[in-house]
């Protein structure tokens, strides 16, 4: 029986989203869209110690600032809404209490001193410090308690928690899509809390009777949730849901670019990239950590680079649109090991992206740029720069740092290129060439490369002789784009006061 496809991207809201965070919304996109299913974002904010202000809005922004689209969800709405699950709050409570009414689940009493007792106590004799099938056995709850002593605390208000009631030693065997089968032994694992004394269902509870309630059919998510699968399935046994299980996926992590570890936020501060997509201040200590955006990548490189963080498509193909990554994404391709990030590598990303984006598409990153230093230009002009000037950088705004000759005349002359190439003839030379130039009618590259070369031939001049000396006069800079192109796009007139202004000054420097 295949049933529609709905995966969720289910982020906690308790800082900024994590690159990896992305790549997971990324891959449960791409599988939906495969797949012609439905793509939900929940927020899983049980945890109301842990929530950060802004953060929601921050990973809705980022997600729609890659291009993963939310068909269903927080900030989009749909049939199972509220998609935020503090505000599903009375939906989790009844489920809890049927576990406990069928056994799988009891009522825990204990104080934090007893729990803290109960762990000294197992650490102490070297064993798990952990509330499970064998130390329940000698804590305070419905296991232990009589019921009617039970029954009168509850009714006294007493605070309780519920907690699974594992089985002492049974294998859990689930099939996950990336790693196979996985079987782990309950002895191995504990008696999780799933309903909090205030009410709130724990981070398990409410993750799984969402998933059932609003239809999962496959959990695509990051290997730290590895280890809560067992109990999850379990809880799809216990809850009786067992038939509309998801299936699991649990991705591999991201790894720093040298060395084992999971990326981190000190890695990209070390190695200077971003960890986070767009730019972040904490709004607690007024940290600024570095954005993907703010940087100058462009977000259908950055979904590209991700997707290749742990997927490989079966040709060896680096290049993708989003919808050419829909065509060809496959769960099964996805590794099993951590895949390392490569800083190079999304730069040549980035790279790509801006050699073969519409002119149009860079204008926007270049222009506000442009206006940080002072500088103007009308968009014809701007836009042949960037053609010019894209294949030496890989961030469009590169391309003013580096080419702010292109729109001021003030620009200073090299120094080293003045000391070693500046002869007694150098200034006769370009005057003369200016001359040249301000003949030529036709002012393209070749016309003017041509007039060079035969003015030097007619005159004894090495064109290496004067090539540099002519690229410092127009730009002060020592290396660019072709020179000859670069004189054609500057056109006549400036380039005529460009080397009038480098004849006086030099001049006026070297004597
Ligand atoms: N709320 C979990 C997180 O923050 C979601 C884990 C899951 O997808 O089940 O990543």
């Amino acid at each position: 029986m295949s049933r529609p496809v709905r995966v969720r991207f289910a982020p906690s809201p308790t800082g900024p989203l994590h690159i990896g965070g992305v790549r997971t919304a990324l891959y449960n996109y791409l599988f939906a869209r495969k797949h012609g299913g439905t793509m939900i974002l929940r927020i899983e904010d049980t945890d109301q110690n842990r929530l950060v202000e802004g953060a929601e809005n921050y990973i809705i922004n980022s997600l729609k600032w890659v291009g993963v689209e939310i068909d269903e969800g927080q900030g989009v709405g749909g049939p199972h809404a509220p998609y935020k699950q503090s505000e599903r709050k009375p939906m989790y409570a009844q489920y809890a209490y049927n576990l406990v009414e069928a056994g799988h689940a009891y009522y825990a009493f204990d104080t934090e001193e007893d729990l803290d007792n109960m762990r000294k106590r197992l650490e102490a004799s070297g064993m798990q410090p952990a509330y499970d099938s064998v130390s329940r056995n000698s804590m305070t709850n419905s296991l232990t308690l009589p019921a009617d002593e039970v029954k009168s605390r509850i009714d006294g208000g007493a605070h309780y928690v519920i907690r699974l009631k594992l089985p002492r030693k049974e294998e859990v065997r689930f099939h996950d899509i990336i790693r196979g089968w996985v079987v782990v032994n309950t002895a191995q694992m504990d008696d999780k809390v799933l309903l909090k004394s205030d009410g709130m269902p724990t981070y398990h509870l409410a993750n799984v009777v969402d998933d059932y309630l609003m239809g999962i059919s496959h959990v695509i998510r990051g290997e730290e949730w590895l280890p809560s699968a067992p109990l999850h399935v379990l809880l799809y046994r216990f809850l009786g849901w067992q038939d509309v299980m998801p299936e699991f996926a649990h991705l591999p992590l991201l790894l720093k670019p040298e060395g084992n570890g999971k990326l981190s936020k000190r890695d990209g501060d070390r190695l200077g990239f971003p960890v986070f997509p767009l730019e972040y201040t904490d709004p607690q200590t007024k940290e600024v950590s570095s954005g993907y955006r703010e940087t100058g990548y462009f977000p259908d490189a950055v979904a590209n680079m991700l997707a290749l963080l742990g997927w490989h498509p079966s040709d060896n193909r680096e290049l993708f649109t989003m919808e050419e990554l829909i065509e060809a994404f496959s769960l099964e391709k996805v590794s099993k090991s951590g895949a390392k990030f490569d800083l190079n590598k999304a730069l040549w990303f980035n790279h790509h992206y801006l050699m073969n984006k519409p002119v149009e598409d860079i204008l926007p990153l270049v222009k506000p740029e442009l206006a940080t230093h002072g500088l103007e230009s009308d968009d014809a002009y701007l836009g042949k720069v960037c053609v010019l000037l894209r294949e030496k950088v890989n961030f469009a705004k590169e391309i003013i740092s580096q080419g702010k000759y292109f729109f001021t005349e003030e620009y200073k002359f090299n120094e080293e290129v003045v000391s070693k190439k500046w002869n007694g003839n150098t200034n006769n030379y370009l005057t003369a060439l200016a001359g040249v130039f301000e003949s030529e009618e036709n002012f393209d590259a070749n016309n003017i490369e041509n007039a060079f070369k035969n003015w030097c031939e007619i005159n004894g001049v090495k064109t290496g002789e004067l090539m540099q000396p002519l690229r410092v006069a127009v730009s002060g800079e020592p290396a660019g784009p072709p020179v000859f192109e670069m004189i054609s796009l500057l056109g006549k007139e400036s380039v005529l006061r460009r080397i009038q202004r480098a004849t006086q000054s030099i001049q006026a420097q070297s004597v």
